[in-house]
């Protein structure tokens, strides 16, 4: 008996996915560096399905089926590479190695064509949902070659988590594709996070409302259209209380946010794209400025003030309105990183289909949630979408929201709390209305001190200006 499948790297993600393989009834070979996690698995779980543990890569690989599909699960980085080194001499032409790690697409890239010019098709996999998604169903998104997707593709949308029976997983595209869009669902992720994060501090500082109040005012918009695994998850967070000292437990954590780095690499990826994603920027910024002990050390210290006493009172229905700009700049940051899916497709010939992304973001992945069936329509009726913003859907609710969008971003502004995602989002949008923006001065400066020259609204050409000579230092911009 050969297996179908085979996971190397068995700790908890791998083994969940194993197990996965396992309880969908194929037949899933088993290896891991050290043979102690295979055992365990065995031990522990092989009752749910049908295992061949090896010990040796070499009893591994012999104990697949043609093309043989090798899954590693190891932890990212160069971990990975000495697996492949491993692997790829004891594999054939037309043999699978699947890296369903947390890679970076440019690993994933180069891996690919080092792999290519052997004869072996690498697969860079993205794969959300932490443990328990791996276990039940995660949202898959696979990268690599076309063909090998026809021998894959079916394995893994078995597995995959489910939408009213479709699946959670769908080939995204050859290269680096699968792996740069889980990339930017994380992003997407920290964006989501700190907006929800904005939206809870504004309810408790202005509106003066509990934890527990705010868990009850979560959980109503979870009932609406916001409803998401995140919103969802945030009012059982508030709800908690800290059964040590009976407090809640938001205000025992200490304030700081830590990453693992998924969300600057997004933030690295469109800067060279050139693709402003401010919401995911700042979200990433804001966990920055959370961590930075020693300026807000400083801070405290030096007594920075806040607003004056007489600082303006929310004029308006203030659970409402923090609803409407919740959701206003959630639409922004999805907004963002669609379009910088669109602008990597483009940059690397992927021909990404965006609607299909939303689609396998349905389930299975932590930025699960009803609206993606609506940024699903939109690419739907119109893929070459410019901005989501533009599609009737999300322009109505954003027309919807603004003005209550614009009444929290100033009672935040007047009262001194920070709400970096709410008025980021909120500058993104009227910069993207603006009829004229002041970039027509920054061309001037730029041709004062560098002579960059400029283009006129009135006819065609590059034009530069003999601007005083004096004050004018030959440097560039
Ligand atoms: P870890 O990232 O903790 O990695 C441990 C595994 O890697 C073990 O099987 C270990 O083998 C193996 N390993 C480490 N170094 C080497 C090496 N040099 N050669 C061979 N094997 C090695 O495991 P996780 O299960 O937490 O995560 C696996 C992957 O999944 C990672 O890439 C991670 O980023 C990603 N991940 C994804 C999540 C998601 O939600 N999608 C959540 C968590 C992780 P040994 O037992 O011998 O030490």
């Amino acid at each position: 008996q050969k297996a179908q499948i085979g996971v190397t790297g068995l700790a908890v993600m791998g083994r969940n996915l194993a197990r996965n393989f396992a309880r969908h009834g194929h037949t899933v070979a088993l290896h891991n560096r050290s043979y102690g996690r295979t055992k365990e698995l065995v031990e522990e779980f092989g009752h749910e399905g049908t295992f061949l543990p090896s010990e040796s890569a070499a009893d591994f690989v012999a104990s697949l089926e043609r093309p043989r599909r090798v899954v590693i699960m190891v932890k990212a980085g160069p971990a990975t590479d000495a697996v492949i080194d491993e692997f790829a001499p004891l594999l054939e032409e037309g043999d699978m190695l699947i890296d369903a790690g947390n890679a970076h697409y440019a690993d994933t890239r180069r891996r690919e064509a080092a792999l290519k010019a052997k004869g072996l098709h690498f697969v860079g996999v993205g794969v959300s949902g932490g443990e328990e998604g791996a276990l039940h169903g995660p949202s898959i998104m696979p990268g690599g070659p076309k063909e090998s997707y026809e021998a894959l593709g079916p394995l893994l949308e078995d597995i995959a988590a489910k939408v009213d029976g479709v699946p959670c997983c769908v080939h995204v595209g050859p290269d680096g594709a699968g792996h740069f869009v889980k990339m930017v669902h994380n992003g997407i992720e920290y964006a989501d996070m700190q907006l929800i994060a904005e939206a809870y501090d504004l309810l408790r500082q202005v509106g003066g409302h509990s934890p527990a109040e705010i868990a009850d005012i979560f959980k109503g918009w979870n009932e609406g259209r916001l409803g998401s695994y995140l919103i969802e998850i945030t009012a059982e967070v508030l709800k908690q209380v800290d059964a040590s000292t009976g407090k809640p437990f938001v205000d025992i954590v200490v304030d700081r946010a830590e990453q693992k780095g998924t969300g600057r690499w997004t933030v690295q990826a469109a800067l060279d794209l050139g693709v402003p994603v401010s919401g995911i920027a700042e979200s990433v910024f804001a966990r920055a400025i959370s961590g930075g002990v020693p300026e807000r050390t400083a801070a405290a210290e030096a007594g920075l003030p806040g607003p004056s006493a007489t600082a303006g009172q929310h004029t308006g229905d203030l659970v409402a309105d923090v609803e409407q700009a919740l959701f206003a700049s959630k639409i922004v940051a999805y907004a963002q990183g669609f379009q910088q899916i669109q602008a990597a497709s483009k940059e690397y010939d992927w021909d990404i289909n965006p609607g299909e992304m939303a689609k396998i973001w349905r389930d299975g992945c932590i930025i699960r949630a009803k609206f993606l069936d609506f940024i699903k329509q939109a690419y739907d009726k119109n893929a070459a979408l410019p901005t989501l913003l533009v599609d009737q859907y999300f322009l109505d609710a954003v027309s919807g929201a603004q003005d209550a969008w614009r009444r929290v971003a100033v009672t935040a502004a007047q009262q001194g709390i920070p709400a970096p995602g709410f008025s980021s989002a909120l500058a993104y949008y009227d910069s993207l209305r603006a009829s004229r923006l002041p970039a027509a001065l920054i061309q001037g400066q730029r041709d004062f001190f560098g002579a960059h020259t400029y283009q006129r609204v009135d006819k065609p050409g590059s034009f530069h200006t003999l601007w005083a000579a004096e004050g004018r230092p030959e440097v560039d911009a």
